[in-house]
């Protein structure tokens, strides 16, 4: 390839949430952007073959036989893993990795990543959370706080379109919101009578990123307002979720700065000593095998939490023998997820007389209580709950005959399911590394898993059964279930660390820019960076770390400081 061709001012590794995020940033500050995406191209609505397929256009009826389960075990847990959709997921046996303790690696190999099957549940952390470490004396210090990222998820949020209630709550702050979807009748119930019984709980709508009532600046994208299909993780040819297809890689490819690559498995980032920089990445032709190295200012990593871990590792010099940036050998390290695994049920007499419209993207919440202003448990931090109420789709009636069809025309009782989200606490034991006899198709180590629930974890979701079936039970449900799916870590798919941020090089990889202490062209802005993992679902933290250092990153650009 001809040097002008390998030459840009920036590059982005991965064009997933926070990758689309970069690029867009970096090519509408004028900076020729390469995108260097490991998969195949998707482009919105052109490939999103299942958009409108019916359960009968479907040989397994949306279901996804047992062989096929039997040949990728994992990715056949994800709840979103189905026929209608399994295109877009990662298969276990094209994509090893060594799970030194059970853990679930969720991917989505593709132009825009994870961002075309995620459930778009978006949340801002609070002040709270970025105190935590501190005040609790786990991982370290956040080397910013809830002011210096306020106005980026403010930035993030008008762009990819939030929808939510203003709630005025110090513990989950109120962003710039599109109307919120409404609660069913049932749902309304349980949120008087729970805030009744614990005034100091909050129930509330569930913030997420669909279209309810797009804006101009929606409209300017393509997109259009959300149909209440609840198809979304085959793709969404209204754009009425925010994915980087339909959001972020048009608005960069725009500009006319972006260079996108697809099939390109970054292996490497190559460092320079007498510059003390990185120069550029080296890459493996996904489908050739061949090698090219693509040359940058700056490269931001967002190939997703654990693959940004991997490549960083990956990136060995004579400078750093173990990783780039990783002078105290904390790369790969305080790799942290979310607390799963408790799950209720409910049966509630709830009105036969009412039902509700659509099929809602999003579910109730409550914001964390546990924990918040001061420490109150033998247990450190807390979950958030998600609830929501449905109804059966026909009544529990047996029979046939003209009765029994007329019995099945309603619909059936009011049920309820709640889940929890629980932070869970970095840990040094809780780490990825290379492995140093496997490897995969294109030549590059397999990473290495090793990561486990610990005594906190459990005691939180005892906390959360406990909690939830009280909570139930005072807003009169009955036949209350709770159970613990104990599913491995990675399931949650909220894996972070790894790389975090911290004050200090000594105990940290990042500055409070994303910048790598020692080698200050490199951003790392997916997951990886998180120095600690809240309650709160993390995509939208990531776009807005993202927008925020891909704008300091141009500004020291233009200023020669980089
Ligand atoms: C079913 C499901 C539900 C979810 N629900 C939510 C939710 O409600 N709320 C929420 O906040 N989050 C949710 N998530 C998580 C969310 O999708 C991720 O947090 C988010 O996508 C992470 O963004 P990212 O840019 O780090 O990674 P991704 O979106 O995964 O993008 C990473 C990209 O990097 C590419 N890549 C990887 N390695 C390389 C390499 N070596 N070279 C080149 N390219 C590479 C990948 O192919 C991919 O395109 C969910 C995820 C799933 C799968």
């Amino acid at each position: 390839m001809p040097e002008q061709n390998t030459q840009f001012d920036a590059i982005v590794i991965g064009s997933g949430i926070s990758g689309g995020w970069a690029a867009k940033e970096l090519c509408e500050k004028g900076l020729k952007t390469l995108v260097l995406e490991r998969g195949r191209n998707v482009v919105h609505k052109k490939d999103y073959p299942t958009a409108n397929f019916n359960p009968w256009d479907m040989p397994h009826r949306g279901k996804i036989p047992p062989p096929e389960m039997d040949l990728d075990p994992i990715v056949s847990n994800c709840y979103a893993y189905k026929e209608d959709t399994k295109h877009f997921f990662v298969k276990d046996h094209e994509h090893p990795y060594v799970q030194e303790k059970p853990f679930s690696w969720i991917r989505g190999y593709q132009v825009g990543g994870k961002s075309l099957l995620w459930a778009r549940q978006t949340q801002r952390w609070s002040k709270y959370d970025f105190e935590a470490p501190l005040r609790d004396g786990f991982a370290v210090d956040w080397p910013i706080r809830y002011k210096d990222i306020d106005p980026w998820y403010s930035y993030v949020e008008k762009f990819a379109g939030i929808s939510g209630n203003k709630d005025g709550l110090e513990v989950l702050p109120d962003g710039e919101f599109l109307p919120a979807w409404e609660m069913n009748c049932v749902e309304k119930i349980l949120q008087e009578k729970i805030m009744q019984a614990y005034p100091d709980r909050h129930v509330i709508q569930g913030r997420c990123a669909h279209l309810t009532e797009p804006t101009s600046e929606h409209l300017a994208q393509g997109r259009g307002q959300c149909m209440a299909r609840k198809l979304c993780e085959r793709g969404c040819p209204f754009g009425a979720y925010f994915s980087s297809n339909s959001s972020t890689i048009p608005a960069a490819e725009k500009t006319g700065n972006l260079h996108l690559i697809t099939h390109a498995v970054v292996e490497s980032i190559i460092y320079d000593e007498s510059t003390q920089k990185a120069t550029g990445v080296s890459v493996v032709d996904a489908l050739t095998h061949e090698v090219t190295v693509y040359k940058a200012k700056i490269i931001f990593v967002n190939a997703a939490c654990l693959n940004t871990n991997l490549i960083l590792l990956n990136s060995k010099s004579n400078r750093f023998p173990n990783g780039l940036g990783n002078d105290n050998g904390l790369l790969g390290k305080y790799i942290a997820f979310h607390n799963y695994r408790g799950n209720i049920t409910a049966a509630f007499n709830g009105p036969i007389d009412q039902y509700y419209y659509g099929r809602r993207p999003t579910q109730v919440m409550m914001p964390s209580f546990k924990n918040v202003l001061k420490q109150e448990t033998d247990f450190l931090r807390g979950y958030m709950v998600h609830f929501s109420a449905s109804r059966a789709g026909r009544p529990n009636v047996d029979g046939v005959g003209a009765a029994f069809k007329e019995a099945i025309t309603e619909p059936g009782d009011w049920s309820i399911y709640m889940m929890m989200q629980g932070e869970t606490i970095p840990k040094e034991t809780n780490q990825v590394s290379l492995s140093e006899y496997e490897r995969d198709n294109w030549g590059i180590p397999q990473l290495v898993v090793s990561v486990e629930y610990d005594e906190n974890d459990e005691k939180l979701l005892q906390d959360f059964f406990k909690e939830g079936k009280a909570m139930l039970e005072k807003a009169g449900c009955t036949k209350i279930n709770t159970w613990d799916s104990k599913q491995p870590p990675g399931l949650d798919i909220h894996e972070m660390g790894g790389v975090r941020m911290g004050k200090d090089p000594n105990t940290s990889l990042l500055n409070q820019f994303n910048q790598l202490h020692h080698c200050k062209n490199v951003f790392v802005t997916d997951g990886a960076c998180m120095t600690s993992t809240g309650n709160q679902n993390p995509s939208l933290t990531f776009m807005a770390l993202t927008a925020r250092a891909a704008d300091y990153a141009a500004a020291q650009l233009k200023e020669g400081l980089l």
